[in-house]
């Protein structure tokens, strides 16, 4: 079997005189033989001749048959890319288009970005020569602008559309309709769960071609009572898993990359406090930002002899699979983007999972045999505490980004697009104002030259608004900076539990009096005079990986503004136009200080805090703008800057009013003393 056949590979005794070539062979070998044990392989045939006779097929599959990395294989091989054109295939997360791709890439014995590739916002590792081409739904959502009718591919596969993501969900209505005349394109929808029917008759009655999963059981065991602390549950389950329980993987379902980081570190401690009490350790964190050499341990088989534990987000759900999972830790929450279209207020908040989501992290477990899934909650939570399903991205974000494409792409009337489940109205027209009042839109809801040139940009529109404002401004190269920045931010500095006070002085180096986006433009800036250094960005505590990023994302924008045609220029030492720009685009997110410490938003009254990280956490200006809130114990800002009241008249005159601006004496209030502490 695979995990055995692989294991024998890594520990052969590296001292045998085999030549090279044979070592290779014996790779193929294994790949062959790991290929032909997918559920899917037995269908191969039937599954083409499917795909032959129906112009839109639907596949059900469980994680783990082999949907993503063996289908368009077969494809290739049954001569769908022989003329020229090439074969589609959607992913909702970057890591997985990536790790596909790389995958793949090696079962066809290919260089990635060669016959095999993937397209990500900000990064395309493709060529002339991709028949084969992995990419974010985002990604083929922007590529209906350059190509309207998909004309290069021959195959379009909407993968883990089981995922309901925005994008996903919103490319469901663009390929549905493209197909009606492109008869030559083939459309297949490929899920993992139960939603096969629905898609069948969204796609107006489409086939649907199930591939029988196999199966072992798994034992789910329930706490007793709530857990307090649930990173530390999962620790101590950790060690008492590996403790008493036989040999096989453990996978950890956290809610993102700081929890995974906390847990990561807490685990390192106490084993390395156990000594060799225990069996060896390994562990292994998996999350959206995770950069991509350290991808590839997530496959790295696991040692004769000791335990890898998989600390994961929910991308591990179904979007990865990986082998070998004996026993699953499920905490019970996730993270989401949530959004209040009443206030027009977007928050990230980790919230419960629903009950599928929780029955499809057992199934983690039970793949390569029986398993065991402990559930840091209890059973009557479960039952009643869970929703049945998770609601679909659509009808619970805010859609400014989607609805400003699909202008683009000439689609007027969003009230009757083909949605598979259609948005809240009223989230639909917040979406048409925010855009009105950010100018992408005239009066009649139809694209400007604003509108036009801010869809060129794979971002947010206001942050898209905000690079164009730079224009204006005479800012472009620092507002590039500063959106490459904040396009990574959560993990540009880092906090080793052992040298905290190191790190957060290193990061107080770098504040801003004005505010974070001004810090980490600073923290960008330097480390470019530093000549990109690796060693100063370990003397600052901050992400080598993450700035490297950066950089990267950054060249990637220059461009985009060579194509709107607007010059890199620079403002400084002078940063008022910076901040006027970066509100040109967030005049949404503006707030003002109010008794007690506390901010309300202006329109809507609500009560936000500045995030404890920030550098005006101590300092509370009259007037903040923020990037984004963030809600945990409480509705927080987080990357926040001084404004004054009166830019945002100049920047946004159709929006605020005079009066609303009142009081605005611009002065900075003392610290309220007493103010609860904050804690994160
Ligand atoms: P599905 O899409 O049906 O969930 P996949 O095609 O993703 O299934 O996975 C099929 C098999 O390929 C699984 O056993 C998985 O572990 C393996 N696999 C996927 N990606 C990689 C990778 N990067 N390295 C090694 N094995 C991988
Ligand atoms: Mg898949």
């Amino acid at each position: 079997d695979f995990i055995q056949a692989l294991t024998m590979d890594g520990s052969k005794d590296k001292t045998s005189k085999e030549p090279e070539l044979s070592e290779a062979e014996r790779k193929r070998m294994t790949i062959e033989e790991t290929k032909k044990s997918l559920p899917v392989y037995p269908f191969k045939e039937d599954l083409i001749a499917a795909i032959k006779e129906h112009q839109i097929l639907i596949i059900e599959g469980e994680t783990g048959s082999g949907k993503t990395t063996q289908i368009p294989q077969y494809l290739v091989e049954a001569g769908f890319t022989e003329d020229k054109k090439k074969i589609g295939c959607t992913q909702p997360r970057r890591v997985a288009a990536m790790s596909v791709a790389a995958r793949v890439a090696e079962e066809m014995g290919v260089k990635l970005g060669n016959e095999v590739g993937y397209s990500i916002r900000f990064e395309d590792c493709t060529s002339e020569r991709t028949i084969l081409k992995y990419m974010t739904d985002g990604t083929l959502h922007r590529e209906f602008l350059s190509e309207p009718d998909l004309g290069s591919y021959s195959v379009m596969i909407i993968d883990e559309a089981h995922e309901r993501t925005l994008h996903t969900d919103i490319l469901f209505g663009l390929v549905k309709d493209i197909a009606r005349f492109r008869t030559d394109l083939k459309l297949l929808i490929s899920s993992a769960t139960l939603d096969a029917e629905k898609f069948s008759q969204f796609f107006d009655d489409a086939p649907i071609f199930r591939i029988p999963g196999r199966r072992y059981p798994v034992d789910i065991f329930y706490t007793k009572a709530p857990e307090a602390d649930y990173i530390d549950a999962c620790c101590v389950s950790v060690l008492q898993i590996h403790a008493t329980q036989p040999l096989g993987d453990i996978l950890v379902f956290l809610t993102g990359q700081d929890e995974i980081e906390t847990c990561q570190e807490v685990l390192a401690d106490r084993v390395k406090r156990l000594g060799s009490k225990i069996k060896e350790l390994i562990i292994i964190p998996v999350y959206a930002n995770l950069p991509s050499d350290m991808q590839a341990k997530i496959f790295e088989p696991t040692p004769p002899n000791a335990r890898k534990v998989i600390l994961a987000t929910n991308i591990a759900e179904t979007s990865l699979t990986i082998d070998n999972i004996i026993y699953v830790i499920d905490p019970g929450f996730c993270k989401q983007n949530n959004f209040n279209s009443r206030t027009g207020m977007e928050s990230l908040m980790v919230v419960p999972i629903s009950k599928a989501s929780a029955n499809q992290r057992a199934g983690r477990a039970g793949r390569t045999a029986p398993g065991k899934c402990f559930r840091l909650y209890t059973a009557w939570a479960y039952k009643h505490e869970l929703e049945d399903n998770t609601v679909p991205e659509i009808q619970r974000i805010n859609l400014g980004n989607a609805v400003l494409m699909l202008k683009a792409l000439g689609i007027n009337d969003l009230i009757h697009f083909d949605f598979l489940d259609p948005p809240p109205h009223e989230t639909l027209v917040l979406a048409l104002e925010q855009l009105y009042a950010l100018g992408a839109l005239n009066h009649h809801g139809e694209l400007t030259k604003l509108g036009r040139r801010m869809a060129e940009f794979p971002v947010d529109p206001m942050m898209g608004k905000m690079l164009l404002a730079s224009e204006k401004y005479k800012c472009s190269e620092e507002l590039v900076s500063i959106a490459a920045m904040l396009s990574v931010n959560s993990a540009i500095f880092y906090r080793p539990k052992d040298k905290i006070i190191h790190a957060d002085t290193a990061r107080k180096n770098f504040n801003h009096i004005h505010g974070d986006h001004l810090s980490l433009m600073q923290v960008y800036n330097q480390w470019v005079e530093t000549d990109y250094s690796t060693q100063w960005c370990y003397e600052n505590f901050i992400q080598y990986r993450s700035m490297k990023r950066a950089r990267d994302v950054r060249e990637q924008l220059v461009g985009l503004m060579q194509r709107v045609e607007i010059d890199m220029v620079s403002c400084l030492p002078e940063t008022t136009n910076v901040r006027k720009a970066i509100t040109a685009g967030y005049f949404y997110h503006v707030a003002r200080l109010s008794k007690g410490g506390n901010y309300k938003t202006i329109k809507h009254n609500q009560t936000v805090m500045i995030h404890p990280n920030s550098s005006l956490f101590e300092e509370l200006p009259r007037w903040v703008l923020y990037h984004e809130l963030v809600f945990t114990t409480k509705e927080y800002m987080r990357q926040v800057i001084e404004i004054e009241s009166k830019w945002l008249l100049e920047v946004a005159p159709h929006y605020y009013k005079a009066k609303e601006l009142e009081d605005s004496t611009n002065k900075k209030m003392p610290k309220v003393q007493g103010r609860a502490t904050m804690t994160e």
